[in-house]
């Protein structure tokens, strides 16, 4: 067995250190999107395949034998490549993802299906916007260059943002409810655009929210084809034949 673990979210880092445990034989892959990425318990490479030849060739030269797309949710074209490299290689694939968040009584979320309807929903006079998007769409915000807009980023951006009047935080998740109160209520935001991931480390912005009364505009997941997809690490090793132990 050898198993490619694509990776970029907490999810990933917990399984690399569970399947580090029991000694399973395996391969990380991160993008290559921060400067710093976290070291993983296993071999790590970094960096594209090269679309999907890239990523058969690599399946076949490496010998692997399963692959568990780890990926975040938004990563659409990744998780694509990784699904039809092993339609051609008939390595069989494993999707671990946390579901999508559901909103509960107290939120004012208005859901938009892409990062241009985010742009689109924000309003025409100026406010100021929590952008907890990353940095690659930010771009898309320039036609509403009349709002503030905080951002977090992972790391300091190094070229001129595109927005005219932004502030960047630097800061890795998983991030606290205290700490997102603390930052909305300094920041005095009045609207945040976030996009659907799911899981624990991203979340508190929305609990923060909803103490505060502050609106989401929360951008839906890109559509995928079918897929085996799982939503914890107990069912990722047993489809690995390593069932869990206590604690995993
Ligand atoms: P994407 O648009 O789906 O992928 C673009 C290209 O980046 C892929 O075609 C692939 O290049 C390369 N790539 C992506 N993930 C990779 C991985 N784990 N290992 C090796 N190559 C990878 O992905 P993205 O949205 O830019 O996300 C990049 C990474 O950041 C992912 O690992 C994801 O888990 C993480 N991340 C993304 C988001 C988000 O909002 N999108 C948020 C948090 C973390 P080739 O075609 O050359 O193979």
């Amino acid at each position: 067995m050898r198993v490619l673990l694509l990776g970029g979210t907490t999810e990933a880092s917990a399984l690399a250190h569970a399947l580090a445990n029991r000694g399973v034989s395996a391969v990380f892959s991160y993008a290559g999107r921060t400067g710093a990425p976290i070291a993983q318990p296993l071999p790590t490479r970094v960096g594209g395949f090269g679309g999907v030849d890239g990523l058969v060739d690599w399946l076949e030269a490496e010998n692997i034998t399963h692959i568990v797309d780890a990926t975040h949710p938004f990563a659409a074209q990744m998780s694509q490549n990784a699904l039809t490299a092993s339609a051609i290689t008939n390595v069989p694939l494993l999707v671990l993802e946390r579901p999508a968040w559901v909103a509960e009584p107290g939120d004012t979320w208005q859901h938009v299906p892409s990062t241009e309807a985010a742009v689109d929903a924000l309003p025409d006079r100026p406010t100021r916007v929590f952008l907890a998007i990353g940095k690659q769409t930010l771009p898309l915000f320039a036609t509403k260059p009349q709002h503030h807009y905080l951002l977090r980023l992972v790391d300091a951006p190094d070229a001129p943002l595109p927005l005219p009047d932004a502030q960047p935080v630097i800061a890795r998740g998983p991030f606290t409810e205290a700490d997102d109160l603390k930052l909305l209520s300094d920041h005095q935001i009045k609207v945040i655009i976030a996009k659907n991931a799911g899981g624990s480390g991203a979340e508190a912005k929305l609990k923060a929210a909803r103490f505060l009364q502050i609106p989401v505009i929360l951008i839906d997941r890109p559509v995928l084809p079918m897929r085996h997809v799982v939503g914890t690490i107990t069912e990722v090793l047993e489809w690995l034949g390593h069932p869990a132990r206590l604690g995993v």
